[in-house]
């Protein structure tokens, strides 16, 4: 009699289900014919003069280990960098790793960080690697919801309500992943006195701050008070600077956190690649320049798809932050799976169901718009059609 082999993975990977968009983008694979708003990441490639400091430095022969936490020079353009745009001083020598990605950082964090039982909490619709991390990292997840009505953002009376004697920490994201929701201040400063009050954790996944849009504001919750000792701030090079396949990131924090994640990090990847460190370091030094005009470039095609939209008749918040755009499509009375699954079916537009992102995006769509302008153009027409004609 033949043995089920699930018997041989544990209960913690057993608990976690395949991601949403993965499952979704494997009906995408093989179809050439489909306009895809699909996957979460730039359509420029990293721009030359960071691919150049790569490919000089495979010619000069650097293709060794660097220390753990990463080279010293890029942990003090990273600590120069956050200074000027955040307003955080951290100290490269002992506050800044350098990770593959932020998804390793946030894997680094939990795991440094949660014994078997504590609650984190998290807020949804949200990238879809906090809860699974969470889980993996032998925690609890707790989610709270970010509701249409708020254009989902965050209210601090929501984490309050979802604290326990057993939460250790928060996880935050602003601009927020699937939604472009951002945070008003004066919230924030409402969840940092929270945070204080229970001596709690905050992870801040600060990955799309930069890509912000009508004069929108960011804050940092690590610049609030009593928060810089409590929060690991995470941040990368994927989305700004265009280097998602680089595979490079960084956490800050106080030196006993960063150590404990460095600890993590020094046996599961010994460091960064080299290559993708040198590459950061350029992107650091002369990427900003490259990295506004591809902003430019979303602001125009945020604008575009908003007003499309606003043409078709299809209801959307205007997202003040990341490259998304989250459509309600709620008046077609359809589910966000059945949705994207005929849209794509019959009009070849490719888009990710809302509720890949958690409960409280059933009834929204995923619209990424780092995609060219012209199939912008011909995926909001089809868009529009799918919904008119589905009302
Ligand atoms: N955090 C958020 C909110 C994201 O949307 C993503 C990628 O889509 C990541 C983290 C992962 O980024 P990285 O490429 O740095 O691992």
């Amino acid at each position: 009699m033949s043995q089920d082999p699930q018997r041989h993975l544990s209960k913690q990977i057993q608990q976690i289900p395949r991601s949403g968009i993965r499952d979704f983008f494997e009906l995408v694979l093989g179809r050439d014919d489909v306009i895809s708003l699909g996957v979460g990441e730039p359509d420029f490639a990293s721009p030359w003069h960071i691919r150049e400091a790569a490919i000089y430095s495979l010619e000069r022969g650097e293709t060794s280990y660097t220390s753990n936490l990463g080279l010293l020079s890029l942990r003090e353009e990273i600590a120069r960098y956050v200074a000027k745009h955040f307003d955080l001083r951290y100290d490269p020598k002992s506050e800044v790793l350098i990770t593959v990605g932020v998804s390793e950082a946030i894997d680094l964090a939990f795991r440094a960080l949660l014994n078997p039982g504590d609650e984190v909490i998290y807020h949804e619709p949200c990238y879809v690697s906090y809860h699974p991390s969470i889980t993996l990292a032998y925690g609890v997840p707790v989610r709270i919801s970010a509701l249409p009505e708020d254009d989902f953002s965050l209210r601090a009376a929501s984490v309050e309500a979802a604290i326990t004697p057993k939460t250790r920490a928060l996880m935050l994201n602003f601009p927020t992943n699937p939604t472009g929701a951002t945070i008003a201040r004066k919230e924030l400063e409402a969840i940092a006195e929270l945070a204080v009050a229970h001596d709690l954790i905050v992870l801040s996944d600060e990955i799309y701050s930069e890509l912000r849009y009508d004069d929108t504001e960011h804050t940092s919750i690590a610049t609030l008070p009593g928060m810089k000792e409590r929060t690991i701030f995470l941040h990368g090079f994927s989305k700004y600077f265009a280097m998602t396949g680089f595979r490079i990131g960084y956490a800050c924090a106080p030196p006993v956190l960063t150590e404990a994640m460095m600890k993590i990090h020094q046996y599961s990847m010994l460091c960064a690649p080299i290559t993708s460190q040198i590459a950061a370091t350029e992107a650091l030094r002369h990427g900003e320049g490259p990295a506004q005009e591809m902003h430019q470039a979303y602001t125009n095609r945020r604008n575009l798809l908003l007003s499309r939209f606003r043409e078709a008749g299809i209801p959307c918040f205007a997202p003040g932050g990341a490259f998304y755009a989250f459509p309600d499509i709620r008046a077609t009375g359809m589910t966000s799976q059945a949705f994207a699954k005929q849209l794509l079916d019959e009009e070849s537009v490719a888009c990710v169901p809302g509720d890949a992102f958690g409960p409280t995006g059933e009834g929204f769509l995923r619209c990424c718009y780092a995609a060219s302008t012209e199939s912008l153009r011909e995926a909001t027409k089809r868009i529009g059609r799918f919904y008119q004609s589905h009302l």
